[in-house]
């Protein structure tokens, strides 16, 4: 199957599924809605595995008005698979790909991001813990998380400050004077 449309009816792109056998592995290939929602993004080809694994080939180039059937068989031809380096399952080949997973599957790189962010998250929060004994050692007993609001515009910005036995008036004050205006956007954490 191999139908290329010239000078005729746009094809429909928006429903087309193709599908090729990669290693003996069934790859889908459908065009993302991307293509055909925002002006002069192009051609979009997304690609799946069994399983759901998801990676999609942009080819700007081809403006979507103009891509035809035979533009996605040519991107779903040119797919490589790769085994997993981690637990042997196939994956997409990183060098054809706009994202690189590195190699791994979808659910082991999934897994890798969960992990790094499971460790900064433990690391942020031990700094923060050795922070608060330092500033509670030098007297303070509170810790405020406040947004800032700038009154001139701009984006909204955290603020982490320390202050000892500090009233409302107190901590609105403070924030004023860093130029929010609204200075009721902040959580007092007791020591
Ligand atoms: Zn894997």
């Amino acid at each position: 199957m191999n139908t290329q449309t010239v000078n005729g009816p746009v094809p429909d792109l928006k429903h087309l599924s193709l599908e090729r056998l990669v290693d003996g592995v069934k790859v889908t290939a459908t065009v993302a809605p991307c293509s055909w929602m925002y002006r002069s993004y192009g051609l979009q080809v997304m690609l799946r595995l069994p399983g759901g694994a998801l990676a999609s080939i942009h080819r700007k180039r081809i403006p979507f008005e103009k891509a035809t059937e035979a533009d996605v068989r040519t991107t779903l031809d040119a797919v490589t698979l790769c085994k997993c380096r981690l637990c042997g399952k196939p994956a997409f080949d990183p060098a054809i790909l706009d994202v690189d997973r590195d190699g791994q599957c979808e659910e082991c790189f999934a897994n890798k991001i969960r992990a790094e962010y499971a460790a900064s998250e433990a690391k942020a929060a031990v700094a923060l813990a050795e922070q608060d004994a330092e500033m509670k050692g030098r007297g303070y007993t509170h810790r405020i998380e406040a947004f800032i609001h700038p009154v001139h515009g701009g984006d909204d910005y955290p603020l982490l400050v320390y202050m000892a036995e500090p009233t409302e008036v107190d901590v609105r004050a403070h924030l004023e004077r860093q130029g929010s205006c609204d200075t009721n956007d902040y959580r007092l954490v007791p020591l």
